[in-house]
């Protein structure tokens, strides 16, 4: 198959491009403490005519529950994985529903099902377009999120990619183009979508909380590859390469590496944290960027009748 090398050059474009760096240099102006971000999301599945809850025609349940740690890791919700006490952790305020409404005005569930085993895909190159041209809402409405039918051999090799804001924030020049060039959204191998039987590293849905991450303008804590230029977040201790060990140790300026970061590429079971200046970043894209200020009032968050 040609498509694994092309998934593989994407995400070592992703590792290339991706980074947060000390001192924002953007104005984040105070906001009411009980705003809460409603974010609608779609999950197409791409499936290869397997039964539904079986293979990469994952389950409704599995879809839910994925869902469901995405609003526990975003909200730093108390009794759950995504908790933690750290002083620089935040509690993101941003919640994810599944889309209510779809972009005909009809009910739906928020999955789309498509059996692409025998659908001719004109896109050559495996990318974001490629995945859209099977199914794509409108992205001024809903966050698109792909799950495609690669084999197993791919776990642990394979997780995800994702499109970042139009912005100015400092290293916006480090995201995956998204619109109105190119199709936007997240993709995640349905391997690692929601608790995992498969893997043993990436198994419990931190790769989707990661890559909604850079959907909303937050890079690697070593994406410049840099001490100095990394991920503009001054409360993420510098660091200038990847981070892939619950035990990396030291950063840039001796401090310890905050491991459990959620935009580190480290083992699901170590991460529980997001930063108020990672957060920041997120609503600050929220609240300016073209294709994300939309979201939140979107149809898709409210019942059709
Ligand atoms: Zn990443």
């Amino acid at each position: 198959m040609r498509l694994l090398p092309h998934i593989f050059s994407c995400c070592i474009f992703l590792i290339l491009l991706s980074t947060c760096k000390n001192n924002t240099q953007v104005d984040i102006p105070d906001e009411p403490l009980e705003k809460i971000y409603r974010i609608p999301v779609v999950v197409h599945i791409l499936h290869n005519g397997e039964e539904t809850g079986t293979g990469p025609n994952l389950s409704k349940e599995r879809i839910e529950r994925q869902i469901e740690i995405l609003n526990e890791d975003y909200r730093r919700k108390e009794g759950t994985p995504g908790y933690n006490e750290h002083p620089d952790g935040a509690d993101a305020r941003i919640e994810f529903v599944l889309a209510k409404t779809d972009p005909e005005g009809l009910p739906t569930n928020g999955i789309t099902r498509t059996d692409i085993s025998n659908v001719e895909n004109p896109i050559e190159n495996w990318s974001m377009n490629y995945l859209a041209n099977y199914q794509y809402w409108n992205p001024a409405d809903y966050l698109n999120i792909w799950l495609y039918p690669l084999d197993e051999s791919t776990t642990d090799l394979v997780l995800g990619l994702a499109t970042g804001p139009q912005t100015d924030l400092p290293g916006h020049e480090l995201f995956g183009k998204g619109e109105p060039e190119y199709r936007e959204g997240v993709f995640v191998n349905w391997i690692h979508f929601g608790e995992s039987e498969l893997s043993e590293v990436y198994n419990m849905g931190r790769t989707l909380t990661h890559e909604i991450g850079h959907y909303l303008g937050v890079l690697h804590p070593w994406s410049g590859g840099d001490c100095n230029e990394n991920d503009f977040c001054s409360d993420t201790p510098a660091v200038d390469k990847p981070v892939t060990s619950c035990n990396a140790g030291t950063g840039c300026n001796g401090e310890p590496i905050m491991t459990n970061n959620f935009m580190n590429w480290t083992p699901d079971a170590c991460m529980n944290i997001f930063t108020k200046e990672q957060v920041n970043r997120m609503h600050y894209v929220l609240e300016n960027s073209p294709y994300r200020v939309s979201l939140l009032i979107s149809p898709g968050l409210t019942s059709s009748n």
